[in-house]
């Protein structure tokens, strides 16, 4: 009976093939890892076990599809021969996982796999390390072990214990995400490695034939290397999504190649040629886009998380940054007030009459604490506004009596910079009644008189006029300061109601602005649902500020 190579092919159990393609696409898994990082040491290593394993499972089904045929006594040699790589692919494997290079690698392959070449001589003189027997009247026969399989037995088992030991030390050794990632390891590896070793090592020599070898293999091997692939994956951040999508193209390809091979015509065989390559073609690209995609994803995260990072600690900075001006301010402000509050009594006599050129200096004292002042509660008010402490007590405001009192006090200031100052509230009888607002009046008095006094103070000569007037539906009151002074650019208008914010070149004239009075006022008025903004028709040609607040019905 001549049996052929194809004969034992078809023999093949459909267990058998399970085997041989679950080794060769897990062998291909190992192969899309490995291309991810091509420099990475482990992946090599157990790219090459993955293949290594992927033979031994091969050959084994080869030896059982061998049994009742001449072919058996080769079977089982090459089965064993195979297999005795497992055991040192698995070390270095391991080895690699769990080691930095090693500095000799030469000697550490020579003394791994030295000793089993030189075992591997006896397998040419059938019997010594492995054999087979036929036994009269049963179409079966059973494995025989030789002297030598002590030997190969000791190889590799010792080789997996030294392994393992290794595994341990590194896991003791090792902290943080890797600890974890060797700990992961080690209970895969101690798990399919018993179940390896009793399946595939142990029970053929218990039960004298290869039927529990199967188990070993699908329940030890194939879950080992699958497994340690996605540790090794998750732990060395490599893009699941990557490997999936190669992973399902190349097992795409391999159908694809397989079918060329059962073609019924060479038409047949032409049309599934070209769609191979079309296929081959733009997955190549597909597999091209996704890298790309899931780079610049990962790409932007990593942004959005330094941002999120910045911005947090940005605030914390902001936060410190306003409790300091809090605190500094009022220890400021004290005083000034002190020194404003003995520079004003001077001036008006309280102390008795003093000398002109006193009060000139006593008036230079006052002014200056005054600008001191507000640039104080200014700062105050920012970091009042910024951790949301600002207090508002609402209640109806009579705005024309606010007007009123503050255009008294504020054209002393006018007189002493040489300016015309008016007031113009419209007429009763025209407005309605009344100007009055729900609104926090100490806050309202602040908005204006900021507003009044930037005119007075970016007037050099002219005027600065006043008006208070309802809108020609009679809902809003409608504030306005004129002033004949320096103007604003449309640049200027569309920023100085933002924190700091000052005109061009203004600071070098008007040393003592900080650029913060019209953001809070805008703060203010907003608090109270109303509207504030300039006009102007350009850098020295005056300007207008106007606040709209909802006039109480
Ligand atoms: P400060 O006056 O302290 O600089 P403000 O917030 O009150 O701060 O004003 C911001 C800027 O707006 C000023 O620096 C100035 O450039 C411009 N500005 C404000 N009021 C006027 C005005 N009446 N005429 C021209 N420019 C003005």
């Amino acid at each position: 009976m001549s049996v052929s190579i194809f004969d034992i092919i078809n023999n093949v159990s459909p267990a058998g093939w399970v085997i041989v393609i679950g080794s060769f696409f897990t062998a291909v898994f190992w192969a899309v890892i490995f291309w991810q990082d091509i420099k990475n040491r482990s992946s090599k290593f157990f790219l090459f076990f993955s293949f290594v394993v992927f033979m031994w499972g091969s050959a084994s089904v080869f030896f059982n599809a061998s049994i009742g045929t001449p072919f058996i006594y080769n079977a089982v040699t090459i089965l064993y021969f195979i297999a005795g790589f497992v055991a040192p692919t698995l070390f270095f494997a391991i080895d690699a996982f769990s080691n930095k290079e090693s500095r000799h690698p030469f000697k550490k392959f020579a003394i791994v796999f030295g000793p089993y070449l030189i075992l591997s001589l006896w397998f040419f003189k059938p019997g010594f390390i492995v054999g087979y027997e036929r036994l009269a009247g049963v179409t079966d026969g059973r494995i025989v072990f030789g002297e030598l399989f002590a030997i190969y037995i000791f190889y590799s088992v010792t080789l997996m214990v030294l392994g393992a030991r290794n595994l341990i030390k590194k896991y003791q050794e090792s902290a943080g995400i890797f600890r974890h990632e060797m700990r992961d390891f080690l209970i895969t590896f101690i798990v399919t490695a018993s179940v390896a070793l009793a399946g595939t090592l142990f029970s053929p020599i218990f039960t004298k034939n290869q039927d529990y070898f199967w188990i070993g293999y699908i329940a030890g091997a194939l879950p080992f290397l699958i497994i340690s692939g996605f540790i090794f994956i998750k732990y060395s951040f490599l893009n699941i999504k990557v490997i999936a999508t190669e992973l399902f193209i190349t097992i795409i390809v391999f159908v694809l190649i397989a079918e060329l091979f059962i073609a019924s015509s060479f038409t047949d065989l032409l049309i599934k040629t070209g769609v191979t390559i079309i296929i081959i073609f733009s997955s190549s690209f597909l597999i091209g886009n996704v890298r790309r995609e899931i780079q610049s994803k990962e790409k932007i995260t990593r942004l959005l998380l330094d941002l999120d990072r910045i911005s947090q600690r940005l605030k914390v900075l902001d936060k410190k940054k306003s409790e300091f001006l809090s605190i500094a301010s009022h220890h400021l402000r004290d005083p000034l007030t002190v020194i404003k509050g003995y520079s004003s009594m001077l001036l008006e006599g309280s102390f008795g009459d003093i000398p002109q050129a006193v009060k000139e200096s006593v008036e230079k004292i006052y002014t200056s604490s005054g600008h001191l002042i507000t640039m104080i509660s200014d700062f105050m008010d920012i970091s009042r506004i910024e951790s949301g402490n600002m207090k508002y007590v609402f209640a109806d405001v009579d705005i024309k009596k606010l007007v009123i009192d503050l255009a008294d006090e504020m054209k002393q200031n006018a007189d002493r910079a040489h300016l015309a100052f008016s007031v113009e509230v419209e007429d009763e009888a025209v407005s309605g009644e009344h100007f009055i607002t729900v609104g926090d009046d100490g806050k309202l008095r602040q908005v204006f008189s900021n507003l009044i006094d930037n005119s007075i103070k970016y007037t050099p000569s002219g005027k600065v006029s006043v008006f208070l007037k309802k809108s020609t539906d009679g809902k809003k009151i409608i504030f306005n300061v004129y002033d004949t002074g320096i103007g604003m650019s449309e640049d200027t208008i569309g920023k100085i109601f933002k924190k700091f914010s000052r005109a061009e070149g203004v600071s070098k004239v008007y040393t003592e602005g900080t650029g913060l009075g019209l953001y809070v006022a805008a703060e203010i008025i907003k608090k109270h649902e109303g509207r504030i903004w300039a006009e102007s028709k350009g850098e020295g040609q005056g300007s207008s500020f106007f606040v709209e607040l909802e006039a109480k019905k």
